[in-house]
């Protein structure tokens, strides 16, 4: 416990900067948005301290690095979703050890997340993650590929399909984002016509989430806004 609060006085920004992050989510009306905090390169404690803060969602990219973090953190119970680049021969790790994986985007991986996941834990949330502008050597599905994508990931027991996940092209045109996050929010609503269980439209990143937010994001993924500048 002692050590717990010495690590925590070191990241006194995090509190304000989560603070800040839930004031404007309250005044851009995004009350009942979900914040995942994107936690790579990003220690155990301060995570912790997060999590003493009321984050339950935290979200990583590699798994070698989260896994150690995962363990560590285990008897806290956290929320911990998958959002990096996957392959299939990690697709076993990712269904043992994450809730969320929002960065299906292949039949390959629904197959093999399908077959990894023990029942026993109950089903794995699946997001399929859509390049939305055809930015080439980028993940995600084109988004012609989504519906057989969504009924593969809905006929699986052991996966539930929650929803699409995109992260546009780093544009510093504001409006081409915005463009790139319409677009998703249409393939979602038509996707919901034959799925009406879906729910998560994850969008939006530290330096666009209000715009995401304006086309109907539900779950926006923050990292430098919230844990400051990652070491490279
Ligand atoms: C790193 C990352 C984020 C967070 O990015 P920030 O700009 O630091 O908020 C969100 N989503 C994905 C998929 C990421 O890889």
């Amino acid at each position: 416990m002692t050590s717990h609060t010495a690590k925590h006085s070191e990241h006194p920004d995090l509190a304000q900067r989560y603070a800040a992050i839930r004031q404007r989510l309250h005044e851009l009306g995004g009350d009942g948005v979900r914040l995942l905090a994107v936690s790579k390169k990003k220690s155990a404690a301060e995570i912790a301290q997060l999590a003493d803060l009321g984050q339950r969602a935290f979200g990583e990219n590699y798994l070698q690095e989260a896994l150690p973090k995962i363990v560590e953190l285990g008897e806290r119970k956290l929320e911990w979703h998958f959002i990096g680049r996957l392959q299939s021969n990690k697709c076993a790790e990712v269904a043992a050890h994450f809730d969320w994986c929002q960065s299906v985007d292949r039949m390959r991986l629904v197959n093999a997340l399908a077959s990894r996941r023990d029942p026993a834990q109950g089903p794995l949330q699946v997001l399929l993650q859509v390049n939305v502008d055809g930015e080439q050597g980028k993940g995600g599905a084109v988004p012609s590929e989504v519906v057989d994508l969504a009924g593969a990931v809905a006929a699986a027991p052991t996966l539930r399909l929650r929803g699409l996940m995109a992260i546009p092209e780093p544009s510093p045109d504001l409006r081409v984002r915005e463009a790139a996050f319409a677009r998703l929010a249409a393939l979602f609503a038509d996707l919901r016509s034959d799925h009406p269980q879906i729910d998560t439209l994850s969008m939006g990143m530290s330096d666009d989430y209000p715009t995401a937010i304006a086309q109907g994001s539900t779950m926006i993924r923050i990292g430098t806004a919230l844990f400051g500048p990652r070491a490279r």
